[in-house]
């Protein structure tokens, strides 16, 4: 989106823009349970505080998945547009593996990969957050090539066109064999499906912190912030997962910790939340719950540090 040129120092006037002062206008939100539906996630998401939410559409660590029902459907669409709750983003199941060397699991991969896609179409969600997957007894270039096909057969003559729906390619902790645990994974990716779906990217703050791209010192921020902006692009980032990390900068383990309790500490995420770069992005907490309100007390934190 550009605007038209103005004198800088007197902007016009644009009255869609206008906002009370001090009322933020960040998206932020948390991972919820869907138990007692989506629209009951979606209720849930404004009473902790979060104006956007992610949710698993099925059962993540299942293959069979029901069929999202027109009920279901309508009374999502409906509770979101009554709390302008938004974008929603659906996580897919860990068992999908888009780059399994088992010609089973692919195709299994790819068929639930699909049902994925037409849940979320069919509740209207903005997106669909994926990893690219585990390439084990392949080449990485192998791997990328199948995990780009399996995507492309997935969506294949789906109704996305007319719709905001875009698959995110979410970064990895960098795990061995684990696709997409560097930048310029994700971004070349994104490159081979570009022509063939809607696709653009997911950041998690955990899986950058432990793969080992520095975004706690300032100067390694702004360098990584460059490296984003040379290899994804900024704008392509369109949801960020904010958690803090249990393990070191370049352990390569994934372990989510409370948003300011890890190794990552609070700093890191206000610098995030204010980098204009991503100020469309929507900034959405997957941090463990190990007490009730847990998820509640992140959201907080992250818009703690919003003033
Ligand atoms: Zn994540
Ligand atoms: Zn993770």
């Amino acid at each position: 989106m550009s605007r038209t040129a103005g004198n800088p120092s007197k902007p016009n006037p644009q009255p869609s823009d206008a906002k009370p002062a001090n009322q933020p206008s960040k998206l932020i939100g948390v991972h919820l349970s869907t138990t007692g539906g989506v629209a009951n996630a979606v209720r849930r998401a404004p009473t902790l505080g979060a104006n956007t939410l992610q949710i698993f559409s099925s059962s993540p660590r299942m293959w069979r998945a029901s069929k999202i029902t027109a009920e279901q459907a309508e009374s999502t669409r409906a509770a979101r547009a009554e709390l302008s709750v938004g974008p929603l983003v659906i996580h897919t199941s860990y068992l999908v593996n888009l780059c399994s060397q088992s010609q089973e699991i692919c195709e299994k991969s790819v068929q639930a990969f699909r049902g994925e896609i037409e849940r979320a179409l069919a509740l209207g969600a903005e997106y669909l957050v994926v990893h690219p997957g585990s390439y084990r007894g392949m080449t990485r270039p192998q791997g990328l090539r199948l995990a780009a096909q399996s995507i492309e057969r997935a969506i294949a003559g789906l109704p996305w066109q007319q719709t905001p729906f875009h698959i995110l390619i979410e970064n990895t902790a960098g795990s061995e064999h684990s696709l997409g645990g560097s930048f310029e994974q994700v971004a070349e990716l994104i490159e081979h499906l570009r022509p063939h779906a809607p696709v653009a990217a997911c950041l998690d703050t955990c899986h950058t912190h432990v793969s080992g791209y520095d975004i706690v010192s300032d100067a390694g921020w702004a360098e990584t912030l460059a490296q984003v902006e040379r290899t994804i692009g900024c704008e392509n980032v369109r949801v960020w997962h904010c958690n803090d990390a249990k393990a070191a900068r370049g352990s390569k383990l994934d372990r989510h910790e409370h948003i300011g309790e890890g190794k990552i500490g609070l700093e890191p995420f206000r610098r995030l939340l204010h980098e204009s770069a991503f100020a469309h992005a929507a900034f959405i907490a997957e941090t463990p719950v190990d007490a009730p309100g847990d998820e509640e007390r992140n959201v907080l934190a992250l818009k703690n540090l919003l003033g």
